[in-house]
């Protein structure tokens, strides 16, 4: 069993999330979960979401939710539903978020190793635009998110600093003009690549992220009351550690394939 790989594929979230907001899916994408699509049907007023908002924590595996299950609470609280779901391979950033936003296998989209070119088939930010809808990504400027979505017409936001992309992400939440918030944070990465998966900065980078995701769905709870918002925290690809006391995903283990993400409904209640 410990060698077990999930059995739910990362390319069933991105048709779930149009359907969360009743828009037709990206072309090529794959059948949505449909856990997913029940959770927002049955705990939205008005059975979709008005609203989503993404927050995608870079390389947090799965097996860190299960060895360090209560530094997650605060994640556990704001959402209804855990989905441990497999990546795709190779397990690096722009391969896997490149599925999470297409819904399509690595083959499909294009992006087979660790390279950023910009996507060209279609994504769930061009089935929100298709739709008339406000879409936004908060990142990184280097990060995978910030450059393989590039050229649409959408509003990027891009700060090297993780507190400067809260702080973005905090005020779209207050502006409330966007209906597709994606946000990504790349701190845990980082650190655990430098000093390990489980060094006491990566578990430190894990707490901000827990941390900011709970900042955030907070804002969303208060704030956002006229909405239907589905909520997500979502990560890429996990980790396992190497020789020289670094970090490292890219592999076919469950180390780095299994994750797991928690997607919840505030609903509307004005
Ligand atoms: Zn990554």
């Amino acid at each position: 069993m410990a060698d077990q790989i999930n059995s739910l594929p990362l390319t069933s979230i991105c048709a779930a999330l149009a359907q969360a907001l009743a828009i037709p899916a990206p072309a090529q994408a794959e059948k949505g979960d449909r856990a997913l699509i029940d959770l927002v049907r049955h705990r939205t007023s008005e059975g979709r979401a008005d609203r989503v908002f993404m927050y995608n924590p870079d390389a947090i595996g799965m097996w860190l939710y299960q060895k360090y299950t209560r530094l997650f609470d605060p994640v556990v609280r704001h959402t209804q539903l855990p989905l441990p779901l497999c990546s795709v391979m190779p397990s690096v950033t722009p391969v896997c978020f490149g599925s999470l936003y297409t819904g399509a296998q690595p083959q499909v989209h294009g992006i087979r190793s660790y390279q950023k070119p910009v996507i060209r088939i279609d994504t769930l930010f061009d089935a929100v635009i298709r739709s008339g809808k406000k879409a936004a990504i908060v990142c990184d400027p280097e990060s995978s998110i910030g450059n393989i979505f590039l050229e649409r017409e959408m509003d990027y936001f891009a700060y090297k600093s993780m507190e400067d992309i809260t702080k973005k992400a905090l005020e779209l939440i207050d502006r409330d003009e966007h209906d597709l918030i994606v946000v990504y944070h790349k701190n845990y990465d980082s650190t655990m690549h430098k000093n390990g998966t489980e060094a006491e900065a990566s578990l430190t980078a894990l707490k901000e992220n827990i941390r900011d995701f709970d900042v955030f769905a907070s804002a969303i709870r208060d704030k956002w009351q006229h909405h239907d918002t589905l909520i997500g925290f979502a990560m890429d690809h996990g980790c396992h550690d190497i020789d020289g006391g670094c970090g490292s995903h890219g592999l076919d283990m469950p180390e780095d394939l299994n994750i797991i993400h928690f997607y919840g409904v505030y609903p509307k209640t004005k």
